[in-house]
């Protein structure tokens, strides 16, 4: 396949569980430093698209490229895949018995074989990056959700991705502790960082997409840019948004 120099490139892909068929011919390329966001209602296969690019869901057809790494090929090297892409999930991203710096030094130490000195300068790196340079020594517990997720941001950061996927990141916080996230987001972005992001935030993501995708019965139903948020073609995203065609 060419992908025309992008990041990430999903070709036709289909994925079903079982007689459930969650992606039906997706399609989409993400350019270095662009930011897709993907909406769409609860169980359209927004998760699943994401978790396929770094192959924690195998698909059944198609063809996924992310950083030169055919994902979609059986004989892959998910260490090569998983170096170049971060991910962070809704909750439960952190070890909870590891403290952050632990947390952080962990896959650099294990996976890029990085001395713990190193490591453990660059932990101090990432958590400044999060606004967190204090936080170091504590445990998971110990932070707020919006630390715990700023911190989880941090470890991914730690292994130096070329693209991050966030799978609704502030879904599971208190609306006073979104905003600290989004704003770390926000400044990835700004940063060049090439990411894909699955969120409900709307006002967020009118500001930040360069391209959103509108997921509807496993489809791409709706994509382009920022502004169909606000100028649906489509009665399906038209309704999602809330509002009249
Ligand atoms: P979304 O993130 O848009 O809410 P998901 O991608 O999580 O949607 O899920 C799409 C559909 O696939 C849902 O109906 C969900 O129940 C189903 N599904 C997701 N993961 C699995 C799985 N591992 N096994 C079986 N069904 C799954
Ligand atoms: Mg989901």
């Amino acid at each position: 396949m060419d992908t025309n120099g992008a990041v990430v490139s999903a070709r036709d892909v289909h994925k079903s569980f079982g007689p459930l068929k969650v992606l039906d011919g997706i399609d989409f390329e993400v350019q270095r430093g662009e930011v897709m966001v993907i909406i769409g209602r609860s169980g359209s296969g927004k998760s699943t698209a994401l978790r396929c690019l770094d192959r924690f869901e195998t698909i059944d057809e198609g063809e996924i490229i992310v950083c030169g790494h055919h994902v979609s090929d059986p004989n892959i090297d998910l260490r090569a895949l998983r170096q170049d892409v971060g991910i962070v999930f809704q909750s439960y991203n952190l070890f909870p018995h590891l403290t952050v710096e632990e947390n952080i030094i962990l896959a650099p130490c294990s996976v890029k074989r990085a001395s713990k000195t190193a490591a453990k300068e660059q932990a101090k790196r990432v958590l400044a990056q999060v606004g967190l340079e204090e936080k170091l020594h504590y445990y998971p517990e110990q932070l707020s959700g919006g630390q715990q997720q700023r911190a989880a941001i941090a470890r991914s950061l730690a292994m130096q991705p070329k693209v991050m996927l966030f799978d609704e990141v502030t879904s599971a916080l208190d609306p006073e502790l979104t905003g600290e996230v989004l704003k770390v987001i926000e400044a990835l972005a700004a940063d060049g960082m090439t990411m894909v992001m699955v969120t409900h935030e709307m006002g967020f993501a009118k500001g930040i997409a360069d391209q959103v995708l509108f997921m509807h019965r496993g489809k791409v139903h709706e994509s382009g840019p920022a502004t169909i948020l606000t100028s649906p073609t489509t009665p399906e995203l038209a309704q999602f948004v809330g509002k009249e065609l």
